[in-house]
Formats: structure tokens, C-alpha cells, sequence
């Protein structure tokens, strides 16, 4: 899904139209993702990180989750059908339902939002610097790296991180054309993927 191009790319359908739309590219030919107006929600988001693979994740970032989080705080998703799809120049192709809302708003949740959890919210930073971004004073790397090219490997440690914040999401692997989903689990005990087909 035209994860060649240079900048990324992404779709999306609302709740209120049979459209499939074109989202708009904001700064850093990243896709911005409009905040709907009115009662309409988002039913499917899919986006590509766009070539060159060496610069881009082959699994979901903090920012994509940051931005469904954020949609749903706003109560812009509609937790019956949403599906987030995503496109990579590594070849990879995931999907991930919102199982648990509740627990998926908690974790981003800041000390303004009623959810609010001190040690659900500590353990969330801890995490995103331990997957995500390092920490620069304690010369520290962060695990997930763009440059990656173990799909597999990458593919784990999203999973563990997804189950060290308690995220409260469903990762799904799905084929080239969309409509094969297998649910996955990293299995620590074996060190593998499990696999669900879920059709
Ligand atoms: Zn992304």
C-alpha cells in the first residue's frame, strides 16, 4: 500500500459516509489525522510509514498510539468497528483493535484526566523510554529502532511492550491484501509468535 513512496500515506471511513477518505499530510510528510466534527467517529485509520525501511518502524510508533489515544479521549472512535491498519516499507502489515478503552485511556491518561493513575502513568514513561526512546542521561538505547531489520524481533518487543503497559490492545498480523488477520502473542516461554486465525 504505497509504502515506496517518500512520504506517508494513509485512509480512513467515519461513521457517517460509505467514503473511504485520504488523510492529509502534515509536517515531516507524516499523516495527520483530522478530528471529526460532530457525532461522527472513525470506523478504520490506516497508514504507511513510508521508504526508506531504514528510517521508518515496522511496527506501530508511540506517536500512532499517542494519536489513537487521543481520538478516543475525544470519543472519535467507534469502539465496534475500529480497526488501525499499517502499512510498512519493511513489508510488514499489522492491524490492532481497542479491546479494553478503559484500560487503553488510563495508561495515557495525565493527572488532569479522571482515570488518572500514578503508577499506571509512571510505568507508561518507564516503558516508552525502554521501547521507544532511551534516555539520553543514562546513555540507554531504546529497543524498537528504526533502522531494524529483524521484522520478527521488532514484532516481540511492540508485543512487549504492548503487554508491559497493560495497553489494552489486540495486535493482529494481516497479509498483503487486507483480509487475512491472525491474532498475535509473543510467547516468552518459546521466545515466538503465536498465532490466531481470526477468519
Ligand atoms: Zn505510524
Amino acid at each position: 500500500m504505497f509504502t515506496n513512496a517518500s512520504t506517508e500515506r494513509g485512509i480512513y471511513k467515519l461513521n457517517s459516509t460509505n467514503l473511504i477518505q485520504n488523510s492529509p499530510i502534515g509536517g515531516e510528510g507524516n499523516v495527520a489525522i483530522p478530528i471529526p466534527t460532530g457525532n461522527q467517529k472513525y470506523e478504520m485509520i490506516a497508514h504507511t510509514h513510508n521508504a526508506p525501511s531504514e528510517s521508518t518502524y515496522s511496527v506501530f510508533s508511540y506517536a500512532d498510539l499517542l494519536a489513537m489515544y487521543t481520538l478516543l479521549r475525544k470519543d472519535k472512535i467507534d469502539l465496534d468497528k475500529f480497526v488501525a491498519f499499517l502499512s510498512t516499507a519493511d513489508g510488514t502489515n499489522y492491524a490492532f483493535t481497542i479491546n479494553n478503552p478503559t484500560q487503553f485511556l488510563k495508561v495515557f491518561a495525565t493527572i488532569f484526566d479522571a482515570g488518572f493513575d500514578y503508577t499506571v502513568g509512571l510505568n507508561r514513561v518507564q516503558m516508552r523510554e525502554k521501547y521507544y526512546t532511551g534516555n539520553i542521561d543514562n546513555h540507554t538505547e531504546p529497543l524498537i529502532k528504526e533502522n531494524s531489520v529483524d521484522n520478527i524481533y521488532d514484532e516481540k518487543l511492540f508485543l512487549d511492550f504492548l503487554k508491559a503497559t497493560n495497553m489494552g490492545l489486540t495486535l493482529f498480523e494481516v497479509n498483503d491484501t487486507f483480509d487475512r488477520f491472525e491474532r498475535v502473542t509473543h510467547n516468552t516461554r518459546t521466545d515466538t509468535i503465536d498465532k490466531n486465525n481470526c477468519n
